[in-house]
């Protein structure tokens, strides 16, 4: 397992099933987001870019099905397992029929332990690169399992902080990340830090990445956050 836990998108309105969904899933080990609406699912889709979505079809507002063709149709999404519920097998053969792009389908009622399998199986399928492997960007190696960094042939001394941070920039280069959401993911949401402290050790992450002579390759967004790339 990558040390940043996977991130889970679950797009439900029921919040009865959301409950019980969100609790086996962080018991899996998983990041939780939660919508409650296909509105909401999409904004956070953005905001999160998770590992995999699981989808009701039957939302209020935007449907299951428009979440799930839009995020299909983004250059930036189309990655993204979208594995769909909806309330019987016959309304399967019907979403299926519809090409929405999912990658796969559960009817309701379904079993709690056959949809953790399912959320497995595809992250099985879109992490097998990353999880418990090696991150690379451009002359920048970083494994995840014994925590060594390199850039060229040079080993880097990161803390644990630093390591947290290049963790999140290499596993999604080019993504901008808010101040905000650094904060909640490498220090927690409970956290008695402010977002200058984000600052400080981006900071002493440069400094190190750039220490023998190598060019920045971390990038301030103005306004935004940071960015690998
Ligand atoms: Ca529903």
């Amino acid at each position: 397992m990558s040390i940043l836990p996977p991130c889970v998108l679950l797009v439900e309105d029921e919040a009865a099933q959301r409950e019980v969904l969100s609790y086996n899933l962080e018991a899996e080990g998983y990041r939780v987001v939660q919508a409650a609406s296909g509105d909401e699912g999409l904004l956070l889709i953005l905001e999160e870019m998770p590992d995999v979505i699981v989808l009701d079809w039957m939302l209020p507002g935007v449907s299951g099905i428009e979440v799930c063709r839009q995020v299909k149709s983004s250059a930036q999404t189309k990655s993204i397992p979208v594995i769909m519920l909806s309330a019987r097998s016959e309304e399967i053969d019907k979403v299926r029929g519809l090409e929405t792009g999912a990658d796969d389908y559960v009817s309701k009622p379904y079993s709690v332990k056959e949809l953790m399998a399912r959320v497995r199986a595809q992250l099985r399928r879109t992490h097998a690169a990353a999880v418990g492997a090696q991150l690379v960007f451009e002359d920048i190696t970083l494994d995840s399992e014994t925590h060594k960094v390199t850039r060229g042939n040079l080993e880097l001394k990161l803390g644990p902080t630093e390591f947290r941070l290049l963790c999140h920039f290499m596993e999604k280069p080019g993504r901008v990340w808010p101040r905000e959401q650094l904060l909640d993911r490498v220090w927690g949401r409970d956290a008695y830090v402010d977002t200058r402290t984000v600052d400080v050790h981006v900071g002493r992450l440069r400094k190190i990445l750039t220490a023998d002579g190598g060019s920045d390759p971390v990038r301030t967004v103005r306004g935004a956050g940071y960015a690998l790339g």
